[in-house]
């Protein structure tokens, strides 16, 4: 039988304040509230977590994992899929050149992205819908229709 007092191993660096006085190292998850008795607590947004209870806010995947990212935003604790889902961003319409968020629909012709409402025709504002053929000219998107008007005049 081991004792429990080894929680922290001695990589505790800096100005904790907590350096050998036992008492103090009692931890308590912040997920179940339950004391952590393991050897491995993991620590996020300045509280401490069992390995089991460490799980994405949204996905509830376990962060504790080995060779996963922890992401924190706002309290919440983010597998980086999720974060990137809701704080990551897409990148910027080739239309009108504004941002678009992760959790964004978006539409992509080649390396572009577009909001979905910015995805139409840049000559007559055709919107396409599925099935319909668009080109990509000069970087512009255009419909059939526009394209072989652009080709004719070439
Ligand atoms: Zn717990
Ligand atoms: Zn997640
Ligand atoms: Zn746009
Ligand atoms: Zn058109």
């Amino acid at each position: 039988m081991k004792t429990s007092s080894a929680n922290n191993h001695n990589n505790h660096s800096s100005s904790s304040g907590s350096s050998s006085n036992n008492n103090n190292t009692i931890a308590r998850c912040a997920a179940c509230r339950k004391l952590i008795k393991e050897r491995f607590l993991l620590k996020a947004l300045d509280q401490v977590w069992h390995e089991d209870c460490l799980k994405c806010s949204c996905c509830d995947c376990r962060l504790g994992e080995v060779g996963s990212t922890l992401f924190t935003k706002a309290n919440l604790l983010l597998c980086r899929r999720d974060y990137l889902r809701l704080f990551g961003t897409t990148g910027y319409c080739s239309a009108c050149s504004k941002m678009i968020p992760a959790f964004e629909m978006v539409m992509r012709a080649k390396h572009n992205v577009y909001h979905l409402e910015c995805f139409a025709c840049q000559q007559c504002n055709h919107r396409f819908c599925v099935g319909d053929r668009y080109f990509l000219c000069n970087n512009r998107i255009l419909c059939e229709y526009d394209y072989e008007e652009r080709l004719l005049l070439a």
